[in-house]
């Protein structure tokens, strides 16, 4: 995968890809620049241009002027080019796939299979959702009611690196369909596949500066597009301390928000659980080397089966085949970033060095690393664990879980609660009656019954507590983007002092 840097382009995994911001349907360079590299094996992928304030400005003016054109296109031909674009995303899927694996490390299979028509389908649904958009007239005292969903303006949208494009589609999106303009700021540490989006936005017909991509560091590029005055709503999706300097910014000007953050979810398995699903709920926990958000990284199971529970999980995940996410057979990929990979590694030795033990991993996988130069982290499993320990309380967003023992369903109940996050929670049992009960009890954006990670578009997705603000999905993100409008008309004849 060596990279060919070229002025403007760079060639990964034998895609060319614009390093270059994409303003008003054009290319455009900065003065600075920043090296984007693959976790796969540390080589530099590309040298891309990074923004500021200038270019911030720029874009946000682009968005600006595409705006009232791009509102006043009627909801049939927006819809239409959202599905031109998905179409473009279809076309490009292998290229696409091949990109984002070599530039965040997760598996290619499954960009291949899941992820990137996943994309597609983030921009079809909310282009099928927009025309039947619409609330039933409704009369107060004879005068009609009509509510409206007005488009607010130009829309930041921030993303993260653990899935760059299908994040900024499920954003762009809504954003688009609503009759909003778009500003994207894609993570700096996976930033291609925007690159790769603008193109294919571009090639599918969407107006000049509909869709902007500006690329670049957080503190540089993204601060200064949250300051920007021009900015009508700000979708963010990372880390929550990000987000207190996005809220900062946004409080300023009254900019809402919506927020999707991190976790530190439950997988509750009681023992009247099916324990082999329970066993496979527990091992998927990491996938994409467990950097999910949703990801259920404490497992609360009941004292009575553990025993079983343990042996059963060190059998499956101890036989998880670590490598390069190229490869077919690879269940467990790369880390980010040398950074990422210390810090996680931070959180694992601190946790040690207060008593938990480990029952799997425990480090870094230092023999792949040395042979490949990628940043690999064994999938891990701590044992031994306090509640109040910062291993259970702090997000690792890494291969990391930790195992705690719970007797009766309120114990189970308050562990599961007892974070400041809440963004989703999971558990497995036989018994119907307790689901209901325990799933009412849980503090969680999205509780899963039995099952893991199955989202529809049109349920509501976001978090509580820390974990977030606000929901999308559906009618929610119509809400989002835009000013919701009530007009009332008074009747015939009608006579205010008659
Ligand atoms: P991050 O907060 O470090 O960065 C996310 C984005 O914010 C990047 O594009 C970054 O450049 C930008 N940014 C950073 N500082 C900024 C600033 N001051 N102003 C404006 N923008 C700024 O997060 P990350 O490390 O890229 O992603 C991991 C985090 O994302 C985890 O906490 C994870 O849980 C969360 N996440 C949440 C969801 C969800 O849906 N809830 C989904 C995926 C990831």
């Amino acid at each position: 995968m060596a990279p060919r840097a070229l002025a403007s382009t760079a060639t990964v995994a034998g895609v060319p890809v614009d390093t270059r911001h994409w303003i008003g349907a054009e290319r455009v360079a900065s003065p600075a620049t920043f090296t984007d590299r693959s976790p796969i094996d540390g080589t530099a992928l590309a040298s891309l241009a990074r923004g500021g304030a200038e270019e911030a400005k720029a874009a946000v003016a682009a968005a600006r002027a595409a705006f009232p054109g791009w509102a006043a296109t009627p909801p049939a031909e927006r819809a239409r080019l959202l599905h031109a674009v998905a179409d473009g995303v279809e076309a490009r899927t292998e290229e696409l796939a091949r990109v984002e694996t070599a530039d965040n490390g997760a598996l290619l299979r499954a960009h291949r299979r899941g992820v990137m028509p996943r994309a597609a389908h983030n921009l079809r649904f909310f282009a099928d959702w927009l025309l039947r958009l619409g609330h039933d007239d409704f009369t107060t005292r004879g005068h009609t009611n009509h509510v409206s969903w007005d488009p607010s303006g130009p829309a930041l949208l921030i993303t993260p690196w653990n899935a760059p494009l299908m994040l900024a589609t499920w954003k762009i999106g809504p954003a688009l369909a609503a009759g909003c303009t778009v500003v994207l700021k894609p993570a700096e540490w996976a930033p291609l596949t925007a690159s790769l989006f603008a193109d294919i936005a571009h090639g599918a017909g969407l107006p000049p500066g509909v869709l902007n991509v500006v690329q670049g560091y957080g503190a540089e590029a993204g601060a200064a597009l949250v300051s920007d005055p021009g900015v009508r709503r700000i979708s963010f999706t990372g880390s929550v301390p990000t987000a207190r300097h996005i809220a900062a910014g946004a409080a300023e000007r009254l900019v809402p928000v919506s927020f999707e953050l991190g976790g530190k979810s439950p997988l509750l398995v009681f023992a009247d659980a099916d324990l082999d699903l329970a066993v496979d709920l527990a091992v998927e926990q990491y996938d994409n080397a467990g950097q999910v958000c949703l990801a259920a990284t404490r497992l609360l199971v009941e004292e009575r089966i553990a025993d079983a529970f343990l042996e059963r999980f060190l059998d499956r995940a101890g036989a998880l085949r670590q490598g390069d996410p190229r490869e077919a057979d690879t269940d467990v990929g790369p880390s980010i970033h040398p950074r990422h990979l210390e810090r996680v590694d931070g959180f694992v030795r601190r946790a040690l060095a207060s008593g938990a033990r480990v029952a799997l991993g425990g480090g870094p996988h230092t023999e792949l690393n040395d042979a490949t130069g990628g940043t690999y982290y064994r999938p891990t499993l701590l044992t031994e664990v306090a509640q109040h320990s910062e291993i259970v309380q702090e997000e690792v967003f890494g291969p990391v879980l930790t195992l705690q023992t719970f007797r009766t369903e309120d114990e189970a109940v308050t562990l599961a609660n007892g974070t400041r996050f809440g963004l989703a929670a999971t558990l497995a049992t036989g018994d119907p009656a307790r689901a209901d009960r325990v799933s009412a009890r849980l503090t969680a954006g999205t509780v899963w019954v039995n099952c893991f990670y199955v989202r529809d578009l049109a349920a509501p997705f976001g978090g509580s507590r820390e974990s977030g603000i606000g929901r999308e999905g559906g009618a929610w993100s119509f809400d989002f983007y835009c000013d919701v409008k009530n007009t009332v008309t008074a009747p015939k004849g009608w006579q205010q002092h008659g």
